[in-house]
């Protein structure tokens, strides 16, 4: 059942800021899902793009300048951004080495979903490097007394490489639809989309784990996605109980 429409304009937090810590499971050496994928609507902004927002819009000088608060505004003076966690939560899935990121829309209005998703900015966040695999360091930790050494070496030539990558656009805000490597945006069963999304990614349907605020989505479990229902949007507590659910399914004990 569609949700009534909020009484007013969400409000937009002035500073953007990580949830009161990273979240832990990003940092942990877990399993964690090859794919995470979000709804859009009431999932990563408060706000159906399709009947909220009216075209065109256009950015905010804030939304290219620091604190890169509000990102746009509709033609009737109305100013749409993500929920407060979500632009710290996507700049750690996309430092992390291990995690890819997609989107799963129904919305009737995919264009403007697009558009605005090319005006959000994501601020530059400091996200501090995963811990590495058990595998990268402990099959080199065990051949020999100076292993250590070695394993350290290739610790160090991972994180450099990283940080090399990550440096070209250290400091800078970038478009929230760079953080967004697969997208499926259009009307009807989610479990198109996510068939769609397996066959682009190649992904196999236990790997991904989806964010939703509607249970109608929950559907896609029949295929083997794990689906975790955030009924008043994507928080860092929410995304933690997300990947612990992931992970229970799979036998992991956290
Ligand atoms: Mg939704």
């Amino acid at each position: 059942m569609p949700k009534p429409k909020p009484p007013s304009t969400p409000s937009i937090p002035q500073t953007p800021s990580f949830p009161p810590s990273l979240p832990p499971s990003l940092a942990s050496p877990l399993p964690l899902p090859t794919l995470i994928v979000f709804d859009l609507d009431y999932t990563l902004w408060p706000f159906w793009v399709d009947t909220h927002a009216s075209p065109p819009l256009k950015p905010l000088l804030s939304s290219t300048t620091p604190p890169y608060t509000h990102a746009a505004r509709d033609k009737h003076g109305e100013e749409f951004s993500f929920y407060p966690h979500v632009p710290a939560i996507l700049a750690a899935l996309d430092a992390h080495p291990r995690v890819r990121v997609g989107v799963a829309s129904r919305t009737g209005a995919p264009e403007v979903a697009r558009d605005l998703l090319r005006m959000l900015q994501i601020p530059w966040f400091d996200v501090p490097v995963p811990a590495p695999l058990d595998g990268s360091t402990t099959d080199d930790a065990s051949s020999s007394g100076s292993t250590s050494k070695k394993a350290r070496e290739k610790e160090k030539a991972r994180e450099k490489a990283l940080n090399k990558e990550r440096g070209a656009g250290r400091g800078k805000a970038r478009k929230a639809i760079e953080f967004l490597g697969h997208m499926e945006i259009y009307p009807g069963s989610k479990k198109k989309h996510f068939t769609r999304l397996r066959e682009t990614t190649g992904v196999e349907f236990g790997e991904m784990l989806f964010f939703d605020d509607e249970k109608r989505n929950r559907e896609v479990e029949e295929l083997g996605v794990t689906m975790w229902w955030v009924p008043d949007g994507l928080d860092g507590g929410e995304f933690e109980r997300g990947v612990g659910e992931w992970r229970r399914r799979r036998g992991v004990v956290c």
